[in-house]
């Protein structure tokens, strides 16, 4: 059911479906950009001139590679590493890590593919880049986990550097994971280089506000879409799912904004509390205890667990799904706008299949890509790299405040390009043209 993409592209998508034939999610997020940057190559025809499509389409480079670890058992496990560099044409490859049993060369790839023009949305000085692993963190100890990244580090650190390629966390790596990741790093080089990784804790090179940044971004995202329209988050229902960073800072953000946050989940299902979910909480039981959200129903008077469900057939005005890839279907889509919803914005990572963007735009909801929404997080990152690069440290205040400034930057270049290109309203395309003209660009300015 995917769109019939225009001539000018067509060929460019063939080639990648020949030549990438088992890569379902890659191919999707390429499908994606190049179904609207048409308008943009007609503007422009240097860049077909000069094949920047082409070459944009297939990373720089990409790295697979073995990770043994032993664990507490003794027993000898053995993963599979990745690190796509998609493209360096505005900085060094930039973007995350993760640590999910699904992770394999098709997701690597379309993360890596989302972040070019997420990172050149933002403005700042970052190439496109992406990896991790299918290690499964859960249940696994801290030991366990120090030795699965001690190992993944052996061999990632000769291919990255902070002029290189800076890593950072995503699904299953926070803040312990790129501890034990930088440790490793500056044990085998002999450099405590701040600048290679982010996502450190604060006080050995760490940002502010890093920790918050995309679910943050996120909501103020939310907050300039519903401006365009005089609307504020004020009393709105907002609907969050996924529990890990992304979902706990929005949630805690959209309360601070005077929303009403209701929903949170994981894999198992998802908790509805009336009353507005309770950050501190959810705080203690996904990041200090790491248990699961059914947890949070537990201990919380008014909460209601729903296992096995998923939250969209909770009546919100706002939803930020912020778990995972493709979580919310067509099906999905109907019910949330059957009852009601007003804006859609992607904290993850193209967490609406096709069908479900379609179903949303065809509404009329206020629909946010995830590459804009939440580009908040690796925004704050390169704020990172440029505080690491200095021997700075900012402070919170002012480092959310840098925040807030981008997203609103990110938020009007996307709607100014979609209204240039004559699709006023639509994010997607718009999100797209701004990110791809700026991308194209300098790859066309340094030539083949
Ligand atoms: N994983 C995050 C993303 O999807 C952040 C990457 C980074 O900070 O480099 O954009």
């Amino acid at each position: 059911t995917l769109t019939a993409l225009p001539v000018s592209v067509r060929s460019v998508y063939d080639t990648v479906v020949a030549r990438n034939p088992h890569e379902p999610e890659f191919l999707q997020a390429v499908h994606e950009v190049l179904d609207s940057i048409g308008p943009v190559l007609d503007e422009h025809p240097e860049f077909v001139d000069t094949g920047v499509l082409e070459r944009l389409v297939e990373p720089e480079r990409q790295i697979m590679f073995r990770v043994p670890w032993v664990d507490d058992e003794g027993i000898l496990r053995v993963n599979r590493g990745y690190r796509v560099q998609f493209n360096s044409a505005l900085g060094p490859y930039k973007g995350g890590l993760r640590f999910h049993p699904s992770v394999n060369l098709s997701i690597v790839k379309f993360l890596g593919f989302e972040q070019i023009f997420k990172n050149a949305l933002t403005g700042q000085g970052i190439g496109g880049g992406k990896g991790g692993s299918d290690f499964d963190p859960h249940g696994r100890s801290d030991a366990e986990v120090m030795r699965f990244c001690q190992s993944f580090m052996s061999e990632l650190y000769r291919h990255i550097g902070e002029h290189t390629d800076v890593p950072a966390g995503d699904i299953g790596v926070g803040g312990r994971e790129i501890g034990y990741l930088f440790g490793q790093y500056r044990k085998i080089t002999n450099r405590h280089e701040s600048g290679v990784l982010t996502g450190k804790g604060i006080g050995w090179g760490g940002a502010e506000v890093r920790t918050e940044a995309t679910g943050y971004g996120a909501v103020f995202f939310v907050q300039e879409m519903l401006a365009v329209h005089g609307e504020t988050l004020e009393g709105k229902r907002v609907g969050v799912s996924g529990s890990g960073n992304v979902a706990i800072y929005a949630i805690d953000k959209a309360r601070q904004l005077g929303g009403l946050p209701v929903t949170a989940s994981d894999s198992s299902g998802y908790v509805i509390d009336d009353a507005g979910i309770d950050v501190d909480l959810l705080r203690q039981i996904k990041e200090v205890e790491r248990a699961r959200i059914a947890e949070y129903a537990a201990r919380r008077p008014g909460a209601r667990y729903v296992d096995g469900g998923r939250p969209w057939e909770v009546p919100v005005d706002v939803a930020i799904p912020s778990a995972t890839q493709n979580e919310i279907d067509a099906d999905d889509a109907r019910v949330l706008v059957d009852n009601g919803v007003r804006a859609v914005a992607e904290g993850a990572n193209m967490p609406s299949t096709p069908e479900a963007v379609e179903v949303f735009q065809s509404a009329g909801v206020l629909f946010g890509p995830g590459k804009a929404v939440n580009a908040g997080g690796v925004a704050t990152s390169a704020l990172e790299m440029s505080q690491n690069a200095g021997r700075e440290h900012w402070g919170f205040a002012d480092s959310e405040h840098k925040l807030r400034a981008i997203m609103r930057d990110v938020h009007a270049a996307s709607f100014t390009a979609a209204r240039r290109y004559g699709q006023e309203g639509d994010y997607v395309v718009g999100a797209n043209c701004a990110g791809f003209e700026r991308v194209a660009s300098a790859m066309y300015a340094q030539g083949v």
